[in-house]
């Protein structure tokens, strides 16, 4: 697999053997990759996050919508999308399997602030997910 890495502050990007290349500073128990630029990588990564609490049949449910800089991407891509959003339901009850990439920077802006207003103006779909099987006896 071919993976390229983007610099989320000058842009370069490096193909696997110059990105192991890179010089390497101290982070937690490991160590992160530094760019010529000085950023580094996995720890200067843009992020947008945010919590929006939803009504679930009468419960507030707590959802985090995350969007971040990806820094890695397939370099068979012929449009990589450095961007993206999840969503995280903080309640075990929620589950969300929500994704979406942008190719921008600025798409990525638009699209956090069009997936938190949907949240907060009920522009959403709830479908009852789970079962509780029960056997008689
Ligand atoms: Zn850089």
């Amino acid at each position: 697999m071919c993976l390229i890495r983007k610099c989320g502050r000058c842009g370069k990007v490096y193909n696997t053997e110059e990105y192991v290349a890179l010089p390497k500073a101290p982070y937690e128990y490991g160590y992160a990759r530094v760019c010529d630029c000085g950023y580094v990588f996995g720890i200067d990564t843009f992020h947008l996050d945010g919590t929006v609490e939803i009504k679930v049949e009468g419960r507030t449910a707590r959802v985090n919508v995350y969007t971040f800089f990806r820094e890695v991407v397939s370099g068979f891509d012929a449009k990589p999308m450095w961007y993206q959003t999840l969503l995280f339901p903080e309640e075990e009850y929620v589950e969300c399997s929500f994704s979406r990439e942008y190719e921008t920077v600025e798409e990525a802006v638009e699209g956090h602030r069009e997936i938190v207003e949907k949240l907060r103006t009920r522009q959403y779909k709830l479908i009852p997910c789970r079962w509780s099987l029960i056997v008689s006896t």
